[in-house]
């Protein structure tokens, strides 16, 4: 009977005293008292080291684990405190459970593993807990698996981007893998000291293995990583600079369309209002609608058709890449300097600033496609963990997500 329960309890290296169906405030729940087996008795929960016990702690402690068919269900046992010789007095180490947590690994790793999966309403209604248990699970079981893996060994090409959450009140500095896709770090903050952390976590050797890095127009990306990383080749990533490009022609979408309200076209300001995914979607992917749109626009607003082409032309300098990039890039700056399009003039202005970078781009063909659905992937993320309030929870969904940081649900693996 024990070694059911303690199949089902999911706890490991453990002594089943007793297991009892109780009534606590209105709710019954499986109660299964517990110890440690002997071995795994008094040691720090930091190190696991065996240490001399010191109190009692605060008595007796309860960690949820998974419902028992339809019934919640707790782990009981004494919560000791031990003193380490090196960390002090702290709670003794359980097997079932990781330091500081209120529910046992297989709860956990449940949860963590369902909020790689599922909508949050549906953990949060599943396993009866809050918005704020999930996020404190999730980043709890990211750091620990963190921890046993160098996320940052053997990185050569890598993309350095930054992403608002919060509605754009706070930001995420994220380095990405170019060869995996892979999300490698993620850091608190947008500036070179931020940066910075993630050389220092690289260390000298391994940012001296660098061979490409890009990133967006930020200087303050450029700077830390001519300083820490000197023989990289730093590019422009191709999707940022066509976002620029994409929003100076919704810049000049926007202000004929005030014109025309403006001067009582109300028909023609509805028909361009409606025209954004013509103009802002890569041509292959039009479907008949939009191109009609588009043929429309072409007729009758030249100047935002001439916007238009401008954007898809910067688009091809990327397609083409090498030399022909370079003169496609050439003769689009020329072109978008005499466009009477201010957003143009000033973009062409901007993109003159960053010609080296350019060029590096086009030259070593850094494809950035990972990079871009990372950054995608991570600005849908950031409205669907709104309730991760801290950044150290949103980092945990940024590595659980995109870093590989995910556990593996309990009891599938042989
Ligand atoms: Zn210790």
């Amino acid at each position: 009977m024990a070694r059911v329960f303690k199949r089902l309890l999911g706890v490991d290296y453990a002594v089943i005293e007793s297991v009892d169906l109780v009534e606590e405030r209105g709710e019954e729940m499986i109660i299964a008292a517990v110890r440690p087996v002997r071995c795994r008795r008094s040691r720090c929960s930091r190190c696991e080291r065996r240490c001399a016990g010191y109190d009692g702690g605060d008595g007796r402690r309860r960690w949820r684990t998974l419902d028992l068919g339809t019934v919640k269900a707790y782990v009981e046992a004494d919560a000791p405190r031990v003193r380490c010789p090196q960390h002090g007095v702290v709670v003794a180490a359980v097997p079932w459970a990781r330091p500081g947590a209120r529910s046992t690994y297989v709860f956990e790793d449940t949860c963590t593993w369902l909020a790689a999966h599922a909508a949050f309403t549906v953990i949060a209604a599943l396993l009866r807990v809050s918005w704020r248990t999930v996020a404190a699970i999730v980043t709890r079981v990211v750091a620990d698996l963190a921890g046993k893996t160098d996320q940052l060994a053997g990185l050569r090409r890598i993309g350095i981007d930054e992403i608002a959450h919060r509605r754009g009140h706070r930001y995420l500095t994220v380095v990405v893998d170019h060869d995996t896709g892979r999300l490698v770090w993620a850091g608190s903050g947008r500036d070179s000291a931020t940066v910075r952390k993630f050389f220092d976590a690289l260390g000298a050797e391994g940012s001296a293995l660098l061979t490409h890095v890009s990133a967006d127009g930020a200087e303050w990306i450029h700077i830390a990583v001519r300083e820490r990383a000197p023989q990289a080749v730093l590019g422009l990533d191709p999707f940022h600079i066509v976002a620029w490009a994409t929003k100076a022609l919704d810049e000049v979408r926007r202000g004929l369309w005030n014109e025309l309200r403006g001067s009582g076209r109300k028909d023609q300001a509805a028909t361009l209002k409606g025209s954004r995914w013509a103009l802002v979607k890569n041509p292959e992917d039009l479907n008949i609608d939009q191109r009609t749109t588009l043929a429309g626009i072409a007729k009758d607003n030249k100047a935002l058709y001439r916007a238009y082409l401008l954007k898809e032309q910067l688009r091809m300098v990327f397609a083409a890449k090498g030399e022909e990039g370079k003169q496609l890039l050439a003769g689009w700056l020329a072109w978008a300097k005499r466009s009477r399009l201010p957003g143009f003039v000033k973009l062409a202005r901007t993109i003159e600033k960053y010609r080296p970078l350019i060029w590096n781009t086009l030259d070593h063909a850094m494809s950035n496609a990972r990079v871009e659905a990372t950054n995608t992937h991570l600005r849908v993320l950031t409205r669907r963990a709104y309730g991760f309030h801290s950044p150290e929870a949103m980092i945990a969904m940024a590595m659980l997500t995109r870093g590989g940081l995910c556990p593996e649900l309990p009891g599938r693996t042989a």
